[in-house]
């Protein structure tokens, strides 16, 4: 029974520790699950960047073929083979590219743009290169400015492409957050400024190459593509986060302002000035086109930055959340384990203890639980409640006899008065406090020629004399005074705080009392007895006061006892 009992407490205990362990876990697995997903996102925010930068890479490079392109479309016969060579290997170039970057936005999970790669940018770009050596395989005198216009336009439109896939990836990446889509964004406008920068001379370079006046369209289009290039340089400083604007960064786009937007489209102003004034240009295409790439490096310059910085920026930011994901996994687990110990501790030291204590007190109480409360059984409270008061009743009954055995012990069997065990503690007591004896007073009764009463009455009618020799003395005396019986016939009474006088009248009342006192010992006898007393009131020790008394004594009995001597 006892041992179904503490199994049951014992289910209950496991039952509220795997509570604990459960509602801990509640909390810490989305914790955990939350900063892991975190975690993952600044992994894919990574290789996403990643790949936004070669396509990036790959746009400029699509743009950079205008430089060749236009160099083969406006070259005199002698530089036409070599200009022809580099437009080839630079192509070459630009078709592995597109190859690794299709491989890459594969491998990265953005399928549709590379398919997008190879369905529509390809074709894009071959009819821009096939407008380009179609205009170049024209005999020079067959050349028109609208012809050159158009090849250049055909070449926008493959760049257009390239930019169109990029704007895709940033749409449908997937780990963009507050800070990181920061430079999703960066990387987009960059590469358009980039482009933008490049068509502000591409626009004007037909007329400029022909030496002619700029169609209306031309000129439309390079305000257009100035300002959109100014607009774009804006707009990077302005969405960059403040705290990235590095003194670096703050450099490069102050040198995009100085050198292109000032001076590269400066340039492009003076000539659409001589075009509006009607005077030669002061420029030919070719020397154009190699001013202009002068003042562009520093906006290849900023772009760069600017991929180097997002690359560093989604590097910082995995390592970060990769920090603070084995930061919670280790927290978590440390608190988990905590907790776990804590109750394992708990449950060896303190609650099977107390268990066990519990079984004890049931066991030694042998206590039942009432079969009237039930619930409160089953707690297992109320039979632990009935078994210590049931101990708490069987310690008082222990109690009690204890004290009974101690008066037995220190009592005397015939009369009831105390021993001289008793006087042995009294006098202990007394030694502690020297100062109760001045005042302590000490009878020492003894009954008369007891022997004789003895020998003619026989020891039962002499224990009965010395039953009622005591009775007499217990009621002259205070409850707080104390009664020995010192030998077999012989009393002592010690009197606290009192006088010769109260001494020696309590003495006499005594001695006159047990005078007049008599015992029935036949149907027609009475048996009459006296006794002698002697007192002593204060002294220095207990073995001087009863010194002096029992001199009294012996006084009393030689001046012919039934007598009290001081
Ligand atoms: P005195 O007047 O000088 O005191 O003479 P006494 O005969 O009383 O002499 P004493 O006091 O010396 O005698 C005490 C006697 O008491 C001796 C002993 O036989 C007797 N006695 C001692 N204890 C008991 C007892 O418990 N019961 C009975 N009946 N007699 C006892
Ligand atoms: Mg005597």
């Amino acid at each position: 029974m006892a041992k179904l009992r503490a199994e049951n407490i014992s289910k209950r205990l496991f039952g509220a520790m795997l509570v604990i362990v459960l509602s801990l876990l509640f909390i810490s697995v989305p914790l955990i699950f939350k900063s892991y997903q975190h975690y993952q996102q600044a992994q894919l925010a990574l290789t996403e960047i990643q790949s936004l930068r070669t396509v990036a890479e790959l746009s400029n490079k699509i743009s950079r073929e205008r430089a060749p392109s236009n160099k083969v479309m406006s070259s005199t016969p002698e530089e036409y083979a070599q200009n022809r060579e580099e437009l080839a290997e630079y192509r070459r170039g630009v078709d592995q590219h597109i190859q690794s970057t299709i491989v890459q936005l594969n491998a990265t999970g953005f399928y549709t743009e590379a398919s997008e790669i190879a369905t529509q940018l390809q074709p894009q770009l071959q009819q821009g290169r096939v407008a380009v050596d179609a205009y170049a395989a024209l005999p020079r005198t067959a050349r028109s400015m609208q012809q050159l216009d158009a090849a250049i336009l055909k070449m926008f439109s493959a760049w257009d492409e390239s930019h169109n896939i990029l704007k895709h990836m940033v749409i449908h990446s997937q780990s963009q957050d507050e800070y990181t889509s920061n430079y999703y964004t960066l990387i987009l406008i960059l590469a358009d400024l980039r482009d933008q920068a490049g068509r502000v001379a591409s626009n004007i370079i037909a007329p400029v190459t022909f030496k002619e006046k700029m169609p209306d369209t031309n000129l439309a289009r390079s305000l257009q593509t100035q300002h959109q290039a100014r607009y774009l340089w804006d707009l990077v400083y302005t969405i960059l986060p403040e705290q990235d604007k590095t003194p670096e960064f703050i450099q490069l786009h102050q040198k995009v302002k100085t050198d292109f937007l000032d001076q590269g489209i400066g340039t492009v102003q003076t000539l659409i000035q001589n075009s509006m004034t009607g005077q030669a240009y002061v420029l030919s295409g070719t020397e154009l086109t190699k001013q202009i790439v002068d003042k562009f490096s520093s906006v290849v310059n900023l772009q760069s930055y600017i991929l180097d910085y997002s690359l560093k920026v989604a590097e910082r930011e995995k390592l970060q959340a990769k920090r603070q994901f084995f930061l919670t996994l280790f927290m978590t687990s440390v608190s988990l384990l905590a907790a776990l110990f804590t109750m394992i501790y708990a449950r060896r030291n303190v609650f099977e203890p107390l268990i066990k204590a519990r079984e004890t007190i049931l066991n030694l109480s042998q206590a039942q639980p009432q079969p009237s409360d039930r619930l409160l059984q089953e707690r297992g409270v109320d039979s632990l409640f009935t078994a210590i008061r049931k101990l708490e009743g069987m310690l008082q009954q222990r109690d009690a006899l204890e004290f009974q055995l101690k008066n037995i012990a220190n009592s005397d069997a015939l009369t009831g008065v105390a021993n001289r065990l008793a006087l042995e503690s009294y006098i202990q007591h007394l030694e502690q406090q020297p100062k109760k004896l001045e005042k302590l007073g000490l009878l020492v009764i003894d009954i008369d020629d007891f022997k004789h009463v003895n020998d003619q009455y026989g020891h039962m009618i002499g224990d009965k004399v010395i039953q009622m020799v005591a009775n007499i003395l217990k009621t002259h005396v205070r409850t707080t005074d104390l009664i020995v019986r010192y030998g077999g016939d012989e009393f002592l009474v010690l009197l606290e705080q009192i006088t010769d006088v109260e001494a020696l009248s309590i003495a006499d009342q005594i001695r006159r009392e047990v005078d007049s006192s008599s015992l029935q010992v036949g149907l027609a006898q009475e048996l009459h007895v006296s006794i002698s007393a002697g007192y002593a009131v204060g002294a220095a020790s207990w073995l001087e006061l009863f010194h002096k008394a029992d001199q009294s004594l012996f006084k009393a009995k030689a001046k012919g006892k039934n007598a009290v001597q001081g």
